[in-house]
């Protein structure tokens, strides 16, 4: 997905994480994808940017996409960070300047490496079901891997294993003793986790990690904290388990990872580490650097990239 805010906000990244793991509920806000579509952005929020090296977190749907264009995001660049998509239902068709054209459905994971640079696009398919339903998260890569190679990876199949009465899908990383193969750069977890209706368990947690745990589906309980789809919920360091209840159906990702232990920017679809870093990422992008590389077989332009704010883009620290 391309980050279509406007004005676009410079995000300073890396909070410290909380100690003792407290637990903190915020709001997420609508936000603008495309022409007619909205999403859910729960991460970065007002008082949260990051927790590990998660730093951006859109629910999308469920959203009816039989009639009109569905998900419509034209070649848009990426750099610094991985983007991780996750359909609940639905399809995508993703295309980038790797030369990859892979259709995504429900239960498998698309991993995208922005690394120095990436081009993508995402589009509903012809034909397509009713229904569309997801998450984008975009994992910050740690500085010291900011400038790998891009690459894709597509998981058709990713490790389940039940957790109490609780089923427990890997999406990245380790948890309850699975694991899932995708690649990534810094200690992090993320797992779906559904609940039916009456249904409880305890989730093992890596207690050097923070976690941050959204609601996509129905209404479940978090160590006696009611979740509600639009929130997200924050942990902090410190918390070796996280209990799981749900009265009705419900359906969480569960995001982790240890703290960067560094400050980052992030604007519009880049992390960097510097402003000159950002601004240099947007020049090579307008006048076509090959780093980013073309998309073929996208029916539409590109997206151009918004105009950097005024003033000087710093890091928070
Ligand atoms: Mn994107």
């Amino acid at each position: 997905m391309s980050n279509l805010e406007r004005p676009t906000v410079v995000q300073r990244c890396g909070d410290p994480a909380t100690a003792g793991g407290t637990l903190q509920q915020f709001a997420g806000r609508k936000v603008m994808l495309g022409e007619s579509s909205t999403v859910l952005r729960l991460l970065p929020n007002r008082r949260r940017s990051t927790a590990g090296a998660w730093c951006f977190a859109d629910h999308f749907g469920p959203e009816e996409v039989d009639t009109g264009r569905g998900m419509w995001v034209p070649p848009h660049p990426h750099a610094g960070l991985q983007t991780v998509t996750w359909l609940i239902a639905g399809e995508v068709r993703h295309r980038d300047s790797l030369g990859t054209e892979q259709l995504i459905r429900p239960g498998q994971l698309n991993l995208m490496t922005a690394g120095r640079g990436v081009t993508h696009s995402e589009e509903s398919p012809v034909p397509r079901s009713a229904r569309l339903h997801g998450v984008q998260l975009w994992l910050a890569l740690p500085r010291a891997s900011a400038d790998v190679e891009p690459s894709f990876e597509h998981l058709p199949a990713l490790p389940r294993v039940p957790v109490g009465e609780l089923g427990v899908t890997v999406l990245v990383g380790e948890i309850a003793g699975a694991a899932s193969p995708a690649r990534t750069y810094s200690p992090v977890v993320g797992a779906e986790v559904v609940a039916e209706a009456g249904a409880a368990g305890v989730l093992p947690l890596v207690a050097g990690f923070e976690h941050a745990v959204l609601a996509v589906d129905g209404l479940a309980s978090v160590d006696g904290v009611d979740l509600a789809p639009g929130t997200l919920l924050y942990a902090g360091q410190g918390r070796t388990s996280m209990a799981i209840s749900a009265a009705v159906d419900a359906r969480l990702i569960v995001l982790g990872g240890r703290p960067l232990g560094e400050q980052f920017i992030m604007w519009w679809n880049f992390v960097a580490h510097s402003a000159e870093e950002i601004a240099a990422a947007r020049a090579d992008w307008e006048r076509g650097h090959p780093r980013f590389g073309d998309v073929h077989g996208f029916d539409g332009d590109r997206l151009a990239a918004p105009p950097l704010p005024p003033g000087r883009l710093r890091p928070r620290g």
